[in-house]
This record gives structure tokens, sequence and C-alpha cells, in this order.
């Protein structure tokens, strides 16, 4: 029998996800199997799965479930990749391209959120997500290239520290714009210092807040 959690995130998938365009299936599959209301606040469990960001504490958020599935869609996962993902938060973004990758590496500039997003991750044996406390903005050199980068908050300018971590072929898809509306872009790296620069959506994020992101007094 399907438990009212179960049947809770079947009915998103089908009214917010496949109802709206995504038809990847990988990124169907792993919205359907990602328990989403481990990754909310304590006593939130029962909004998990609604149309809507809610807060993780911090005043960070745990995006809305569809941008969650248009993200993954638009980095164009085959199942082989190495990702970077940008602000961690609840770890719930992890755990879905966890789900469709071979390797997810996550920066979160909170320590308590990235402890929170460690245990919601470690229940769902996401062990392939390694997660790291720092300024994602300068990414994950260590690590670097990345077939995929994500960036789950919104950049005044594209960091070209993020763009130059990408292998030739790989998406950086982020937000990009001013504090109360960005637009979601997609740079392909061609090759060398060639990218291929897409608008996917209007958006709306929390601030990047780093040395290539705003200063963290701006987003006061
Ligand atoms: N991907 C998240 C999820 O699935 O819950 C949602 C992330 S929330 C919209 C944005 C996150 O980016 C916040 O947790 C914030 O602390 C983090 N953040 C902002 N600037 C950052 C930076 N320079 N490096 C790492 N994380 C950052």
């Amino acid at each position: 029998m399907m438990s009212d959690y179960a049947i809770a995130r079947r009915r998103m998938v089908e009214q917010q996800i496949t109802g709206r365009g995504i038809d990847d299936p990988v990124v169907i599959q792993a919205m359907l199997d990602v328990p989403r209301h481990r990754f909310v606040a304590e006593g939130m469990e029962d909004q998990a799965y609604s149309d809507f960001p809610l807060p993780i504490g911090h005043r960070q958020t745990i995006s809305q479930p569809f941008i969650v599935a248009f993200m993954t869609q638009s980095l164009l996962l085959e199942g082989d990749e190495k990702v970077l993902e940008i602000g961690t938060g609840s770890g719930y973004q992890a755990a879905v391209l966890a789900r469709i990758v071979r390797h997810v590496y996550s920066v979160e500039r909170i320590h308590d959120l990235a402890r929170q997003a460690r245990r919601a991750l470690d229940f769902c044996k996401a062990y392939n997500v390694h997660l790291k406390v720092d300024d994602g903005t300068c990414g994950w050199k260590d690590q670097a290239p990345f077939d995929a980068i994500i960036t789950t908050a919104g950049a005044p300018e594209v960091p070209l520290t993020l763009k130059e971590q990408l292998a030739p072929g790989g998406r950086l898809v982020i937000p990009v714009g001013g504090q109360g509306a960005q637009v979601l872009m997609r740079y392909t790296r061609i090759a060398g210092d060639r990218y291929r620069e897409e608008q996917l959506l209007d958006c709306r994020f929390v601030p990047l807040i780093g040395k290539h992101g705003w200063k963290e007094e701006s987003s006061l």
C-alpha cells in the first residue's frame, strides 16, 4: 500500500511536473523517488509536496518542486556525469541529482544547513553526494572539471570561476539578475573560452552571496 506521502508525491508529479511540460523520464522518476518531506523543516512535512518554496531557516528556502525539476532537466543529464551544485540548502536538489548521475558535489555556505542536509541525504542513502561548507562562487577547484553545474541562488552576474570549471560540452544553469528577479540562464562550454548562452525562464531565488556574488550586507 502507498503511504500518504507517496500519494502526495505522485500527485505533485502529475500536477506540477509532467502537467507543466517536464518530460525527461529520469527527472520524473527522481521526483517520484525522493522523499521531499524529509528535506523540509520540522513541522512543515504536510506542505512538502505543495506548489511553492518553503523556508528552511537562516532566511533560506527549499525551492518549488517545479523549479527543481526544470533546472534538473535543463542540465541535459544522461547518467554518467559529475555535477557541481552551488547552494545545498536542504539537500533536496542534490538528492534528486544523486538519483540521476554518478557523483554530485554540493557547496553550502551555512554550516547548520549543510549539517541538516547531510542527515537527510544519508536517510535517502545518497552517499554519492559530497558536501563542503565554503563559498560556492569559487566552485570546487580540486574536483573540476564538471559535466554540469547548477547554482540554486541568484547571482548578479555569472561567475567566470564557475564557467571555467565546466568540462568541454558542460552546462551551467544559473539564475542571473537583480535580487528581486532573475533569468535562469544556461551556459554551454563549446570549447576553450567559447560558450553558448541561453535564457530559459524568469525566476526568483535567494541571493548568491560570496566573492563572485553579492556582498553579504547587500542582501540584508
Ligand atoms: N538547492 C537547495 C535545496 O534543494 O534545498 C535550495 C537552495 S536555497 C534556494 C539557496 C542556498 O544557497 C541557500 O542555502 C544559501 O545559503 C546558499 N548560498 C548562497 N550563497 C552561497 C555561496 N556563495 N556558496 C554556497 N552556498 C550559497
